[in-house]
Order: structure tokens, then sequence, then C-alpha cells
């Protein structure tokens, strides 16, 4: 496995592979990598011949009071993970690599960013769908691999794919638990183990979300109202608990025939974020 720092050296080293007939795979990510990224990884590794993970903390993608300074990273076990995991290269540039002086560009995705973390952490997705776009144009993937865990995210760089004509297919990977249900993500590292019953609430809310919908509820109102009682009783601090379309993310009238519920929460300072698809019963 080899790791690149610069965009030239990585954007070579794809279009060897693509010369040499391979396909080439893409999983982006922030590092500080657990199972969740590392499936990503194996799954890119099925649909492609050459897989490049990418490892960057996307400055544009914080808020000004957000965890940027204090993002977990550990780039040494990152490195061995990927390589354990079967990637062929790792790209991890500096700021300066992919921002550098005099750079003005920002790619801004319509209705799909708007709501849910849209709204809550303003300018998040632009810089999401920005450095994603770079890195699609860096590596001219034919796959790209993203979590559902970050289910508008998937559903943000799907569009922002499609509507720049990137040519490549935006893949959604299920998201990867821990035994007790907890989703995993690198910000649970900020949780102290007496953190980890409220943060189990976000899961335990949209189980019970989905055995309330295979009894019948077919009212987005009464599916929010548990979660949030739910979130709230456990001491989680509620950022949203909403019901949305799966495609389109508006809001429904109906949780019929398919809707997808969308939590976040702080757990102390750690906000974290977790969604599950509730499809109504057979009529
Ligand atoms: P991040 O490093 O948090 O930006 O995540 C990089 C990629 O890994 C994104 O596509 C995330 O959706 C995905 N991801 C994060 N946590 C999980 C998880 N628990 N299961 C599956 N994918 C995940």
């Amino acid at each position: 496995m080899v790791t690149y720092e610069t965009v030239a050296e990585v954007r070579e080293a794809s279009r060897l592979a693509r010369r040499a007939g391979k396909r080439v795979g893409v999983v982006p990510t922030m590092g500080f990598l657990h199972e969740g990224h590392l499936a990503l990884v194996r799954r890119a590794r099925e649909l492609a011949d050459w897989v490049v993970v990418t490892v960057f903390i996307n400055p544009t993608q914080f808020g000004p009071t957000e965890d940027l300074a204090r993002y977990p990273r550990d780039l040494p076990r990152d490195l061995e993970l990927c390589r354990e995991a079967g990637a062929d290269a790792v790209f991890a540039p500096g700021v300066e690599e992919l921002y550098p002086p005099g750079c003005q560009t920002a790619v801004e995705v319509g209705a799909l960013a708007e709501p849910l973390c849209g709204a809550r952490r303003p300018g998040h997705f632009r810089g999401v769908a920005t450095v994603v776009a770079k890195l699609f144009a860096i590596v001219e993937p034919d796959v790209a691999v993203f979590g559902e865990k970050d289910y508008q995210q998937l559903q943000v760089v799907r569009r922002m794919a499609e509507d720049l004509c990137f040519g490549v297919a935006v893949v959604g990977y299920p998201t990867v638990r821990d035994a007790d249900g907890l989703a995993l993500s690198s910000r649970n590292a900020y949780l102290a183990p007496a953190d980890r019953d409220q943060a189990l609430s976000l899961s335990r809310a949209l189980a019970e979300a989905e055995a309330l919908v295979a009894r019948g509820e077919d009212r987005p109102g009464a599916i929010e109202g548990l979660a949030r009682e739910r979130l709230t009783r456990a001491g989680v601090r509620v950022d949203y608990a909403e019901v949305r379309h799966p495609e389109t993310l508006e809001r429904v009238e109906r949780i019929r025939p398919r809707v997808v519920l969308a939590l976040a929460g702080f757990v102390g300072a750690t906000r974290l974020i977790d969604n599950r698809v509730l499809t109504a019963p057979a009529a």
C-alpha cells in the first residue's frame, strides 16, 4: 500500500491504474478509522480493482464553534488499518494541498442540503460537497462508497455527483454498529463510559420507532414524538428528530410506504447522529 500526500501523485497513480484496465474505487474519510470505515473499504475492494482511501479532516465542513481542533486523529494507525482492509493507496493531504491560498470555489447543493444537519450546521454540506467534488476530480473514480450512517450526506453526494456529471457510481453501505446497537463513529471517542447509556438512546429510539411502525402507526408526528421523548428521558439534548422522505428528504404526511427517521442529539458536548429507514407493513 502506498501513501500519497499530493494531488499530483495520487492523480497519477489513479490514472496508471485506469490505464491498466482497473476499476478505480474511493472511500473518503476523516480518519480515526473504525470498523464502519473498514467495511466501506472492503466493499470498495469488491466493487473496484484499485482502491484509495482518503484521510482528510476537511476544515470547510466544520462550523466556527465545532470540534475541528480536537477532532481525533491517528494517521499511523489509520494507515495500518487501511493496509489490513486491502486498500491499495491512502491519500492523506495537508489542508493547503486541497485548499491552496487563493482558492475560492465551492459546491452548493440545493434542497437536499437544507433540512436536518443542513439547518443545524450552516455551511456543512457546502464543505462536504466541495471536498468530495475535489476528490472525485482528482481520483476520477468509477465507484465511491459512503456510509448510510450519514444518511443526508449520502443523498447530497449522490445528487452532487449526478448534477456535476462525475460519472461515478455512489454506493451506500449500511451502518456498522457495536454489539449493543451504538452506531460506530469517530466521535464516540469523546464519550466517557458513563455517557454510553445516553448515546445508546438514539439506536434504541430507532428500534422502538420501527416496532411502532410495524404495529401500524402511520403518523410522522407520533414517531417523532416517541423519539424525542426517549432521547430527552435519557438525558440527551435533542438537536432534531424528524421523519422525512427517504430520497428527497422532504416532509411527509404519512409513513407509508417508507420514510427515514433521522436523529441528532448532544450527549454532553458530543453531537451524535443516527437514522433508520422505516417501512410500513404491507396493507
Ligand atoms: P467520516 O470519517 O466520519 O467522515 O466518515 C467517512 C465515511 O464512513 C462516511 O461515508 C461515513 O458515512 C462512513 N461511516 C462512518 N461511520 C460509519 C458506520 N458506523 N457504518 C458505516 N459507515 C460509516
